[in-house]
């Protein structure tokens, strides 16, 4: 790679970045895992990552607050906000969005050295990540988690119990915006019955 990388950029290469690159046949490809806070996505990646430990998952960096038991550099990079706008100034950020009070974006370089390789790579994002990377990537194959209702969407939330009152509230009302965009997307996966939603993923992932 002959990026320019600040001293921000060790945190999110990838340990094998520096091996060469043998140029494959095709590049890999970018799928975009879009729904409702709350829907399961979250769920389902972790059921399908349990049976393909293979499948590229990116890691995300965010302003949020960890919550219980998630790990830095596992399930996101925590960064304050004022590293997460150094990122954004250095163009380190393949896209980004601020989602019910706190900053979230992909690290550019993993994504790229993967997608290098011929390798998949799945980004789960917001509507408004998922609609850059639509504009940058048109090739990346896109879809949408719907919940079963809006009712069940909100039992899911509070039911996960790790959202006060206020980051319910802003989740519930972003989510009537990203249902309204489904219709965006390439494929729509209903997750009502969670085995029959792993399936339905893993004919679209594996
Ligand atoms: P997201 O990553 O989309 O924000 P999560 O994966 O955290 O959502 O799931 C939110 C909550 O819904 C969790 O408590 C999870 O156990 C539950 N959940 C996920 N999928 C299902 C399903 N198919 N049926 C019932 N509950 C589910
Ligand atoms: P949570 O706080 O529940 O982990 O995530 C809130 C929302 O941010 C979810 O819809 C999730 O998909 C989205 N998100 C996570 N990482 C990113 C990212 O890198 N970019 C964007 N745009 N959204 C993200």
């Amino acid at each position: 790679m002959t990026q320019t990388l600040s001293p921000d950029a060790a945190l999110f290469s990838n340990e094998a970045s520096d091996e060469p690159i043998a140029a494959p046949a095709t590049p890999g490809r970018l799928v975009v895992l879009t729904g409702p806070s709350g829907v399961g996505k979250g769920t389902l990646l972790h059921r399908l990552r349990q049976e393909h430990p293979g499948l590229y998952l990116s890691t995300s960096a965010t302003t949020r607050a960890p919550r219980e038991g998630e790990e830095h550099g596992k399930d996101y990079y925590f960064v304050s906000r004022e590293r997460f706008e150094a990122m954004i100034a250095a163009g380190e950020l393949l896209e980004w969005a601020e989602f019910a009070g706190n900053y979230y974006g992909t690290p550019r370089q993993p994504v790229t050295v993967q997608i290098e390789r011929g390798n998949q790579v799945i980004l789960e994002i917001e509507l408004k990540g998922a609609r850059q990377v639509a504009q940058s990537f048109p090739a990346a194959f896109k879809i949408f988690i719907v919940p079963p209702s809006p009712e069940e969407l909100e039992r899911r939330i509070r039911d996960r119990g790790q959202d006060d009152e206020a980051a319910i509230t802003r989740r519930l009302e972003r989510s009537r915006v990203e249902l309204d965009a489904a219709d965006e997307f390439d494929l729509q996966i209903v997750n009502d019955n969670l085995e029959q939603a792993v399936a339905r993923l893993a004919d679209v992932l594996l």
